[in-house]
Parts: C-alpha cells; sequence; structure tokens
C-alpha cells in the first residue's frame, strides 16, 4: 500500500505481525501486515516483514489492526444522566425528566466530567473521533483535548433558555463563540453547530446556525424526522415534512448531518440524496425510543452517505460501537424482512470510512492508508466467542465487543494500551461522575 516519503533514522511507532483491516477502497486485509507511524501519521502499511527501524514496536500477532471508529453522534455529558429515566416516550422522556433535570443540574464541571467520562468508555470500545452536540461545549472540547480523542464538538443551538444559555436569543451567537474560540486550538478538534431539531428551533434559527456554520466551513447537525410527534407537528405548523421545511429554508447540503432520519418519505430520500446530506443513523437509541427504524438500504440506494452514531448515553445507554454495528444490521433485517440487507462489510464502513466522511474528515480518517492520520485500534482476537475466524467483518459485527479493543491511538499517540489507559486517572473521573449523580439523585428522590 505504500509509503508516504523516505525516512532516515527510526519511525516512531511500528505494528507488526497483525492482520491489517485497511478499509481502504480496495479493501486490502493484510496478514502479518506492518504498520509504520510517523509523526502521527500512517508512514507505511505493507505486507510481511517491515525493516523499518522503530522507537516502539507493538506485537499484534493473534490481533486485528484496524482504523478507529467514529460515532457521528452523541451527547457526552450526558453520562451524569445515564439510567436516570427510562421506559418513556421521547416528548415526556425530554419534558418531563430530561430538560429539568438538565435546568437544575448541567453546568461546566458536570460537562467536563461528564464528557471526561464518555471518552473514557468510548477509548475503551476502539472509537478515536466523535461528533458531539450538548451545552457548555467548551467544556466538552477541554475534555477531547485532555483525552486525546479526535471529536466535532458543537454548542447546542435551540430556542429557549437552556443550561449555560439563559437568553435563546444569544443561542446561534454562543455557537459561533465556541467556534472562533476553540476552532483552530488542535489538530484533533474541531468545532461545529447543533441545531435541536425543526420542533425547538424557529425557521429563523435554524437559517441563522447554518449561515454562521458556512461562515466557518463547519457542519450543521441536527435531529431530523425522528418521531411521528415530530412529523405531526411540523406538519401542522408548517404543512410539510421536516426535510421538505429545511429545504425551503435552504440547508439541506453536504455540510448538513441530518440525524435519525426515521420518518423519511419518498421525496425526501431523493431530496437527501440531490443534496448530498449526510446521515448519522443511530439505531439503539431509534429502538429504545420506540421512535421507529429509518430506511438506511433505501438511503444507501440512493447514494446518500449514512454513519453510525450511539446517540447520548442517557438514551442509548453505552456508547459501545461495536453493539451499535450488531444491533444496527440485525434491526434493518428483521425490519426489512431481507438477511441480505445491511451486510457486516457495509456496516463496518459505516462506523468507519462512512462516519469519516460524514464529518468531511475521509482525506484525514477512515482507513488505514499511507499518508491518513494514524488513528487506528488493535482488537485481540485470542477469546473464546470469537474462536474460529472465517470473516473478520462478520465478527466485528456480530461477534466482537468493545472490552475486545487492547490497544488504542489517536494521532501516533497510544492513548491505550492492553486494555490500560495510560495518561488518564480513571478511577478518579468515575468518582468526580458518582459524587455529580449522588446530587442528582437526592433531587430525585426527595
Ligand atoms: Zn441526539
Amino acid at each position: 500500500l505504500g509509503k508516504v516519503t523516505e525516512i532516515s533514522g527510526l519511525v516512531d511507532l511500528k505494528i507488526v505481525n497483525g492482520t491489517v483491516l485497511t478499509m481502504s477502497t480496495a479493501g486490502e486485509i493484510l496478514n502479518r501486515g506492518a504498520v509504520a507511524v510517523h509523526n502521527g501519521m500512517i508512514h507505511s502499511v505493507t505486507s510481511g516483514a517491515e525493516d523499518l527501524p522503530a522507537r516502539k514496536v507493538i506485537d499484534a500477532k493473534g490481533k486485528l489492526v484496524m482504523p478507529g471508529l467514529v460515532n457521528t453522534h452523541t451527547h457526552v455529558p450526558m453520562s451524569c444522566f445515564r439510567g436516570l429515566s427510562d421506559d418513556l416516550p421521547l416528548r415526556e422522556w425530554l419534558e418531563k425528566h430530561i430538560f429539568p433535570a438538565e435546568g437544575l443540574f448541567v453546568n461546566s464541571d458536570l460537562a467536563y466530567w461528564g464528557s471526561m467520562l464518555s471518552c473514557l468508555e468510548m477509548m475503551l470500545s476502539g472509537t478515536t473521533t466523535f461528533a458531539d452536540g450538548y451545552f457548555f461545549e467548551e467544556s466538552v472540547a477541554q475534555a477531547v483535548l485532555d483525552s486525546g480523542l479526535r471529536a466535532v464538538v458543537c454548542q447546542g443551538v435551540i430556542d429557549f433558555p437552556a443550561p449555560g444559555v439563559p437568553d435563546p436569543g444569544e443561542n446561534v451567537h454562543r455557537a459561533v463563540q465556541l467556534i472562533r474560540e476553540w476552532g483552530a486550538r488542535n489538530s484533533r478538534l474541531r468545532c461545529g453547530i447543533f441545531a435541536h431539531s425543526t420542533y425547538t428551533c424557529s425557521p429563523e434559527t435554524l437559517r441563522r446556525a447554518k449561515t454562521a456554520a458556512n461562515g466557518y466551513e463547519a457542519l450543521l447537525f441536527i435531529h431530523l424526522s425522528e418521531t411521528l410527534d415530530e412529523i405531526k407537528q411540523i406538519g401542522e405548523r408548517f404543512g410539510c415534512t421536516p426535510v421538505r421545511h429545511l429545504e425551503e429554508l435552504g440547508i439541506m447540503d453536504q455540510r448538513t448531518v441530518g440525524v435519525h432520519c426515521v420518518w423519511l418519505t419518498d421525496e425526501d430520500m431523493d431530496l437527501m440524496a440531490r443534496r448530498d446530506m449526510r446521515v448519522s443513523y443511530t439505531p439503539e437509541s431509534e429502538m429504545k425510543l420506540a421512535s421507529g427504524v429509518s430506511p438506511i438500504p433505501e438511503l444507501i440506494r440512493r447514494g446518500v452517505v449514512v454513519s453510525l452514531g450511539t446517540d447520548g448515553p442517557a438514551s442509548n445507554n453505552d456508547m459501545d460501537m461495536f453493539t451499535e454495528m450488531d444491533v444496527s444490521a440485525k434491526l434493518q433485517k428483521v425490519h426489512n424482512l431481507d438477511p441480505t440487507c445491511a451486510s457486516a462489510r457495509e456496516t463496518v464502513w459505516m462506523a468507519t470510512s462512512g462516519g469519516a466522511k460524514v464529518l468531511g474528515m475521509e482525506n484525514e480518517v477512515g482507513s488505514i492508508e499511507a499518508g491518513k492520520r494514524a488513528d487506528l485500534i488493535i482488537i485481540n482476537l485470542d477469546k473464546p466467542h470469537l474462536t474460529p475466524i472465517y470473516d473478520y467483518y462478520s465478527h466485528l459485527v456480530y461477534a466482537v465487543k468493545g472490552s475486545d479493543v487492547d490497544t488504542v491511538i489517536v494521532d501516533g499517540e497510544v492513548l491505550v494500551e492492553d486494555r490500560r489507559v495510560l495518561h488518564l486517572d480513571c478511577g478518579e473521573i468515575m468518582d468526580r461522575v458518582r459524587r455529580i449523580s449522588e446530587k442528582i439523585r437526592k433531587h430525585k428522590y426527595a
């Protein structure tokens, strides 16, 4: 697969003896492959022995080396609300439980420690890049830098008083502030805007949010066509579907990411394909809230780029992209009564290269190729539930768990090795969140 340039002397890191699942367009899988990493980049990917001397060598014998997973939709601070309230319809869950709890408890401290906890959970289950949308996103941005993961962090925009944004008139301004202050600090961190939905943001707010995002070539995320309740509300207010509503506001393009996209008409899907709008599919959240099933095979047939997201840890309730892949494929099969749809290979693509494409990072991450950033994970295959192996894609979707991830590398930096997080105090992070949860518990059961 080639080399970037010749290097005299040592490369920073070399991973040898493992099976390398590249997720390149040609789909090479190299037995006993070698990946050399230098200056944060993949320097070379070769089959067989690699004679480059390296500062650090990881022996991946009996293991699978693959691109880090990309989670394109979550709300990381919400790990503090994991399991606080479940088994309710979306509207009641949001209005009676989540929004009130957020009003009382979300501050920069909760946002930071909740994000750190989510980052730990993500790195320990193989996610190296994620896209987030919430409030106090500067705390999320700080957690991203401290965790070492790669992320697109987006300040939430909503037309009522929100945590940290008591005046909704300031919502878009605050989102722009985040981009200005944090957008260029670190190559692993990018900023965007997260407009909550068509039913919580006015047409004017949506238009302003999109214009602001465009000014920085930033992404705009929006929960879209998630429930029948939303379809009814938008139909009554605007006489059209939520997708048609966005089209009329002129905000459908390849830098707009529709999250969920469950209740789509044929016309909606044609429009999304024509505008090259991107999708984040979050099957576990849609199942838990009984929102419905996204028409993923029909979107893919039309050429829409679809990626995978876990949604927030309060609506899933974990951030393991391996279980998300498993559920994603099986849900489509049973819903369409077609075991041939949502193949394992297509599902792994959505969680790697597809995610990178949705985030506009396809030239940087999502596959193991010389010249890309070195975001890699190593999976230990020496386990009873992973024996024997006939097909790696099948294993990744139907058998591997997040806890089988052994080593995690972002930008060439080893964050997790042999399941040990090298640079963070996991005990302290969990303790901080437990302390926050005590306050929430006291209030809930007062
Ligand atoms: Zn969401």
